[in-house]
């Protein structure tokens, strides 16, 4: 990775200064979280996160989802590089799920407890947006379950194609009965990254398309996702801008971002894999896992990927700043496609917790508790 160096200013404070305004929430530089992600031990890093964590939830309580992730389509208009799941529109393996299909998907998720689902697909440009509004209308109706769907990337997909505003396609989901919006796409929120991932929709466009859920009072989920080619600085304006979004949302009244969860990139069949070949090591995830629980200290959870990292090294991300282990992920397309295979059923996730001294409790997709 490409390290740029330090400003004099940030170099003249300790180490433990830093640490020390860490722990008091207060606001460094950029320079200074630099420091801190590339000085501190990662048993510093740890504790301090773990502390974070159990002042924001003293009941030390574990959170976990049985949802399950429906790809309604692959088609997609963006070809980013790191992608493994898209084919591009006229592609003879691309698809589009038939209705019924996708009942029968959330009529299996229902008969093993599960709460609702996940739903995103590529950037389809054919779809009208009654597609999308019938399909949220027909499973509100016949299910009642929480409906986590739609990355800001595909609100600007559907925005693009339809002609409309962000707030005017969000609207029109909610009216049909979305409850809430997941983070994917937001990878790194800098553009000489995505520009260089092929990745269609820019970061303010992300950004602007997240800011009017947030305005509309939905609850969002943020994230992140490094090894991908990116730069630690990078990766700090990431966090950054989603801090700055989250205090626009918070000072508007609005619950904003219920969670942020930060993840690995993963290579296989993809076509940056071949220069990235690696994944991130677990110790540099953990540490990364630590510093975003500290710098996004206005989001009030913070999730470890179990998915992509795998239920071993996921159970130890739980002491470092981690108050939520994710879905049980009864069918995932997008990343598994690229590598990750990890599997885990609920009372897998409901023991890993245990074990590591936490209480389990069950929730929907928007951090609602469904148990005490
Ligand atoms: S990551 Fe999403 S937007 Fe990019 S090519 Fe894949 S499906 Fe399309």
């Amino acid at each position: 990775m490409m390290t740029t160096a330090i400003s004099e200013q940030a170099s003249t404070v300790t180490l433990n200064q830093l640490l020390t305004r860490v722990a008091r929430r207060e606001s460094l530089s950029q320079d200074e979280w630099l420091r801190v992600i590339r000085e501190a031990e990662t048993e510093s890093l740890r504790q301090l996160a773990d502390q974070l964590r159990h002042e924001l939830h003293p009941d030390d309580v574990v959170t976990y989802v049985v949802d399950r992730n429906i790809n309604y389509s692959n088609v997609c208009f963006s070809v980013c590089n790191f992608c493994a799941f898209y084919r591009k529109p006229g592609h003879e393996e691309g698809y589009v799920l038939p209705y019924e299909e996708i009942y029968e998907k959330v009529e299996e998720m229902i008969a093993v407890g599960g709460s609702g689902v996940l739903m995103q697909g590529g950037l389809h440009p054919d779809l009208p947006l009654s597609w999308y509004t019938t399909l949220l209308k027909e499973l509100k109706t016949r299910y009642g379950i929480h409906l986590h769907c739609f990355s800001p990337t595909e609100v600007y997909g559907m925005a693009k194609t339809f002609g409309l505003s962000y707030a005017d396609v969000i609207k029109a989901l909610v009216d049909a009965g979305l409850d809430s919006i997941p983070g994917g796409g937001g990878e790194i929120l800098v553009d000489e990254i995505r520009k260089k991932r092929r990745t269609e929709c820019n970061s303010q466009e992300w950004l602007d398309a997240m800011e009017a859920a947030h305005q509309l009072g939905l609850k969002t989920t943020g994230t992140m996702m490094i090894g991908y080619g990116e730069t630690e600085t990078q990766r700090i304006q990431h966090l950054e801008k989603l801090f700055q979004l989250q205090a626009r949302s918070l000072a508007a009244g609005k619950p904003g971002f219920v969670s942020f969860i930060p993840w690995t990139f993963q290579p296989d069949n993809t076509p940056i894999g071949k220069v990235i070949p690696n994944r991130l090591s677990a110790e540099e995830y953990l540490r990364w896992l630590a510093l975003s629980r500290l710098y996004l200290h206005n989001i009030p959870n913070v999730q470890v990927s179990w998915l992509t990292v795998g239920l071993a090294d996921g159970r130890r991300g739980l002491h470092f700043g981690a108050n939520d282990i994710g879905s049980t992920m009864i069918e995932e397309n997008v990343i598994s496609k690229a590598g990750a295979n990890h599997k885990a059923t609920e009372q897998m996730l409901v023991n890993v917790i245990s074990e590591e001294g936490f209480r389990p409790v069950k929730r929907k997709a928007d951090y609602t508790r469904l148990t005490d």
